[in-house]
């Protein structure tokens, strides 16, 4: 049995990162959607609402778990038994920081691989934080993210304007 990690901040989780997440899935027998606790960027969602919206995302596909983690990525591969970490990779933003990464998590633990799925076409361009900005601004996101994520960005949006 193969079982696969995908870690990422997902704040929150767009159509792209469920794209990458539910071929990953078909791919291997059990996929963990790693949701990082402390990445250092500014997050809009806590670790919580971060896990609940990708699990809602994923409900259907019986072999997906989504899970908070903290520390070290391999770390917790292994604590999970995971011998895959699954990166998706857009065209023009991803591919050095992630070849950066995939180094250094062979060098710290060389049992575990990195494979990388391209982000398909139609989500290259889209970033959650691309995603945070157009919505802030009232722009259309409603092809970019399932709808009980937009409706969660919306209500974060306007609860944060009243403030
Ligand atoms: P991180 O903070 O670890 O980069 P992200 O939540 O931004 O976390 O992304 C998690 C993974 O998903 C990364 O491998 C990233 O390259 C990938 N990813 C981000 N956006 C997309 C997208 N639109 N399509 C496919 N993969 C994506």
């Amino acid at each position: 049995m193969t079982i696969a990690l995908y870690p990422g901040s997902f704040d929150p989780g767009t159509n792209g990162h469920i794209d990458i997440a539910i071929r990953a899935a078909a791919l291997f027998d059990k996929l963990f959607v790693a949701v990082y606790d402390t990445p250092s960027k500014q997050l809009l969602f806590n670790t919580k609402e971060r896990v609940d919206l990708f699990e809602k995302a994923v409900a259907h596909i019986p072999n997906i778990k989504v899970i908070p983690y903290t520390g070290l990525t391999v770390d917790f591969a292994r604590k999970v038994g995971a011998k895959v970490i699954v990166r998706g990779l857009r065209m023009s933003s991803d591919f050095e920081r992630e070849f950066e990464m995939a180094l250094m998590n062979k060098k710290v633990a060389p049992d575990i691989e990195v494979v990388c799925l391209m982000a398909n076409l139609e989500f290259q361009f889209l970033s959650s934080s691309l995603l945070k900005e157009v919505g802030s601004l009232g722009g259309v996101i409603s092809t970019l993210v399932p709808k009980h994520i937009e409706e969660a960005l919306r209500k974060k949006f306007s609860s944060t304007r009243k403030q």
